[in-house]
């Protein structure tokens, strides 16, 4: 099998399955109970929001487990916009979000709130001038990705900051740092809330995080035993635990694999462009580990399968949006059949070399029997 969906998600490195069957066997004890197992378990528990703490540079009151991104990005969207709705009643978001993001943005426009969408260049990235245009002194949030999960283009988010502060010093700014984090070096605090997830870094799934600045007070989207609690019920230790490895040999040596990374992905740009109707949707903003490619005249869904044939796998776009014609690549080059026709290669420090070979021999045998076809 040659897998490069690793955006979609991550197989569970050994060394955290080791850790997460561990902890289900030696550490069942609630962290809540009062007796020694319990306590045993607790200690655990907080020696592994330590870690987390440590590794992301961010103090132990400012992050929330969650059960991954898609509820991290609700838990920052909605928290803050039921605590400051009196603030304000407008959201700004890019037109390259995660499909999540607009599903939380569609709820909200039946709460009342609007929603003012940013433009991206043609090199995926966004446009400043349309961003100062947007931020008013009603917008009390702006959401914009750290990774685009399309296409791989990585935001600015520092000068994301600078440009919202100008306009309105109070405005919030939310990043889902899904596809970053674990792939390059990112500064969780370039934005005032944070999202990630544990399937995308080798960890478990059901599992994520939100980093919230100390000085942010969120609404929580449930309610349990503890007044204010953000993600309320009993800790699940073996996942947070197993989540903490992962993150830590998710960071360990970036740059290096970041490397691996990107000389796959030299490889494969080298090949296809040999290719006159194959497309990279590709600019110097996107990170190595996303390689979208617009096949043009075969559909993608037909091309996933021949190549399924080979044990080879791809994707389409984004895993949430499969067969949608992929809008970051059409907001980047407003080309329909561009945006129609994508496929994303998704790759990993783990991906060998001869799994390169074995997907651009397998690329090169179905494109030419399916453009021989058309
Ligand atoms: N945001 C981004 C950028 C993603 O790529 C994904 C996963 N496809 C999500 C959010 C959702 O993550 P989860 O599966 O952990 O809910």
């Amino acid at each position: 099998m040659v897998y490069l969906d690793y955006s979609a998600t991550t197989p569970v490195l050994p060394e955290v399955l080791d850790s997460y069957n561990k902890v289900t066997e030696e550490y069942f004890g609630n962290p809540n109970s009062l007796h020694g197992l319990g306590i045993k378990s607790h200690e655990l528990l907080e020696s592994a929001y330590t870690q987390i703490s440590e590794l992301l540079n961010i103090k132990r009151q400012e992050f929330v487990i969650t059960s991954g991104a898609t509820e991290a990005n609700n838990l920052a969207i909605l928290g803050v916009c039921n605590t400051y709705k009196r603030y304000g009643n407008r959201i700004v978001v890019s037109r390259m979000e995660h499909p999540s993001i607009y599903g939380i943005c569609k709820h909200l426009e039946k709460q009342g709130f609007i929603i003012d969408y940013v433009d991206v260049t043609e090199e995926g990235v966004v446009d400043f001038d349309d961003l100062k245009r947007k931020v008013t002194r009603d917008t009390i949030l702006v959401s914009i990705c750290a990774v685009n999960s399309e296409t791989g283009a990585r935001q600015p988010l520092k000068t994301v900051r600078q440009v919202i502060r100008k306009n309105n010093e109070n405005c919030i700014l939310h990043s889902d740092m899904t596809q970053a984090i674990g792939k390059v070096n990112v500064s969780i605090q370039d934005a005032d809330l944070a999202s990630m997830s544990g399937h995308k870094i080798y960890g478990p799934k059901g599992i994520g995080l939100l980093y919230k600045n100390k000085n942010l007070v969120l609404t929580p989207l449930m309610y349990g035993v503890h007044e204010g609690e953000l993600h309320p019920g009993t800790p699940p230790l073996p996942l947070i635990v197993s989540f903490a490895k992962a993150l830590r040999l998710a960071l360990k040596d970036i740059q290096k694999k970041e490397e691996i990374v990107r000389k796959f992905n030299e490889k494969i740009v080298a090949h296809l462009s040999e290719y006159k109707n194959v497309l990279i949707n590709s600019s110097k903003y996107c990170i190595p580990h996303i390689l979208n490619i617009s096949l043009m005249d075969i559909k993608p869904e037909t091309f996933i399968h021949a190549l399924e044939a080979d044990e080879v796998y791809v994707s389409s776009n984004t895993a949430c949006s499969s067969l949608e014609p992929s809008a970051s690549v059409y907001n980047m080059y407003k080309d329909e059949i561009r945006s129609k026709t994508t496929i994303r290669i998704s790759l990993s420090y783990l991906t060998l070399p001869s799994e390169v070979t074995i997907f651009l021999e397998s690329f090169d045998k179905h494109y030419q029997e399916l453009a021989n076809l058309k």
